[in-house]
């Protein structure tokens, strides 16, 4: 028997394609009718709303891109009129203007909703109390986090990010019992626990953590730092809401998403066909309730796969992997799409490295070469040129590339407090 929850929904995949076919007629009816902007685009791709009659119609429709946000500023793909608007929440947009998406009210409900489901799944009671270390204001991470909290009927600590001395206070007054924050912000309270030695006055027992791209190694390391029983990766964007559109379970198999709220799409970023199941590739999703700004085949630039199968915590909501980087880091090797990403994921079978690693691309004789750099982990064993044989193995096996492995000491490649760069190509140096 199924567990019985108050907010997460029982959906057999029937059901799931039922509501997807009608949230797509919806959406691109609404968004026809309300918004010039994907009136337009519509027309531009020669698509007749009215002939959008479910599933099997989503390849015909247009994408949406970053892009579109931008030149619609400052209220891109509105749909509905301005006095339906209670909210508006912006992103950093890392090139140009901020994204800015519009909520109506209905918008505002639905993602409460889907953050109730977070918590849900991630075990929580009315009797938890949940501190929240993220931003506040613009941003959509500290009140989403804060909504679906309150209406999910635990207590909210809102403290917001930063602050580390109020954070630990905090903690231990408050007795708080689950944690969310970015996992960088989740490693860095563990270091300052273990430095106060405060870890016996603490009564954290969960960790929600999203919106930055983490390694294995890192989450073990905060666990153990906080003595956590567990913790969950979260998903989302500002564009779809903001965070909560998914959550991982505790069988630590992928992020299971609302697909009654959301088609997802996997292709292939370069074509933009869709990938075999299981395959890696770009997260194009399209909303099916959205109201102020509706997504249309929006092109999120990141990358996962979908996990075909049920989940062996027993929930009927389908699965992707967790984000394994962007689209726009992939590069083409040989005639092989290659993300940095994969290359981590091959480095954490490794125990003798760190998860610090650099992708050299060059050109000698027309033909690519690649160098994936290493560093040896402090104290670590084995003959490097093995242990570089057996990596480079290991990346052919897995991603059909031939590479070098150079094998570094400990601490010699750069390192970045944000965005670390992983892949020199000085394919078109030479
Ligand atoms: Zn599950």
């Amino acid at each position: 028997m199924p567990k019985k929850h108050r907010f997460l929904p029982h959906l057999q995949p029937e059901q799931i394609a039922r509501i997807q076919d009608e949230g797509l007629r919806w959406t691109v009816a609404h968004a026809a009718k309300g918004s010039p902007y994907y009136r337009k685009k519509f027309k531009e791709a020669g698509v007749d709303p009215a002939g959008i009659r479910g599933l099997d119609d989503l390849r015909a429709l247009p994408f949406t891109t970053a892009q579109d946000l931008q030149e619609g500023y400052p209220l891109p793909l509105l749909s509905v009129p301005e006095e339906e608007v209670v909210r508006i929440h912006a992103s950093s947009g890392t090139t140009g203007k901020r994204k800015v998406l519009a909520y109506t009210q209905n918008d505002i409900e639905t993602w409460k909703e889907m953050f109730a489901r977070c918590y849900e799944l991630a075990g929580l009671t009315p009797r938890d109390r949940v501190q929240i270390c993220v931003g506040y204001g613009l941003w959509t991470a500290g009140s989403g986090f804060q909504l679906g909290c309150e209406h999910f009927g635990a207590m909210a600590v809102p403290v917001g990010p930063g602050m580390l001395d109020i954070q630990l206070q905090m903690l231990v007054d408050m007795r708080t019992t689950c944690l969310c924050s970015t996992a960088s912000m989740a490693l860095l309270m563990g270091e300052e626990v273990e430095r106060h030695g405060l870890r016996d006055k603490l009564a954290l027992k969960r960790c929600i953590f999203g919106s930055e791209a983490h390694t294995p190694k890192m989450r073990r390391q905060f666990e153990r730092a906080l003595g956590l029983e567990a913790s969950f990766d979260i998903s989302g964007m500002t564009e779809l809401y903001g965070p909560g559109a998914g959550l991982e379970c505790e069988a630590r198999n992928g992020i299971h998403y609302w697909a009654d709220l959301y088609i997802v799409e996997i292709l292939d970023p370069a074509t933009l066909e869709p990938v075999e199941p299981g395959k890696v590739g770009e997260m194009v999703v399209t909303s099916l309730r959205k109201e102020a700004a509706p997504l249309v085949r929006y092109r999120t630039r990141d990358l996962t796969r979908l996990l075909p199968g049920a989940c062996s915590c027993g929930l009927c909501l389908p699965r992707h992997d967790r984000i394994q980087g962007r689209s726009d880091d992939m590069f083409i090797f040989r005639g092989v799409n290659v993300y940095p990403g994969q290359i981590a994921a091959v480095l954490e079978k490794f125990r003798e490295f760190s998860s610090e690693y650099q992708i050299c691309l060059r050109r000698k004789e027309g033909l690519d070469h690649m160098k994936v750099r290493l560093e040896r982990l402090p104290g670590a064993e084995g003959d490097p040129d093995a242990l570089a044989k057996a990596v480079s193995d290991e990346i052919r096996r897995q991603i059909l590339v031939r590479g070098e492995v150079e094998v570094l000491v400990p601490g010699a490649l750069p390192r970045s407090f944000s965005k670390t760069k992983r892949v020199v190509d000085d394919r078109d140096k030479e």
